[in-house]
């Protein structure tokens, strides 16, 4: 397989890895560590919101993030986050999705996805 074609299909499982998690779920994660006792650090509002086009997962954003490795080499990889953000001012948290579904779900498929997703960067680097 040459890179273009890894890479799309390394988006395509983290994003239908993400997409297994609902937004109840998410909020409730989201609650159980804390985020309606937290203050915005900008506006002091405690309403944090989750968007969600589709109505049932959470959005998710794709971003570059430049990564570590053994070799001391960095490389941007394409991460999938979860995000909330304030209702005050739109401040805006994000998560990695992976991180968040490995402590949501640790025993699913789809967080191993996550697993061999991340392999494959391991093998580039
Ligand atoms: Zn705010």
């Amino acid at each position: 397989m040459d890179k273009e074609t890894i890479e799309h299909q390394a988006y395509y499982e983290q994003l239908k890895a993400a997409s297994t998690v609902t937004v109840d779920e998410f909020l409730s994660f989201l609650e159980e560590k804390g985020l309606d006792d937290m203050p915005c650090e900008l506006c002091q509002c405690k309403e944090w919101a989750v968007s969600s086009l589709a109505g049932t997962a959470p959005d998710i954003v794709m971003k570059n993030v430049c990564g570590g490795h053994d070799t001391g080499f960095y490389t941007p990889t394409k991460r999938a986050f979860f995000y909330c953000f304030c209702m005050g001012c739109g401040n805006t948290k994000e998560f990695y999705a992976d991180y968040v579904l490995k402590l949501m779900k640790p025993e699913s498929p789809e967080a191993a996805l996550f697993d061999e997703r991340f392999e494959v960067d391991r093998d580039r680097a």
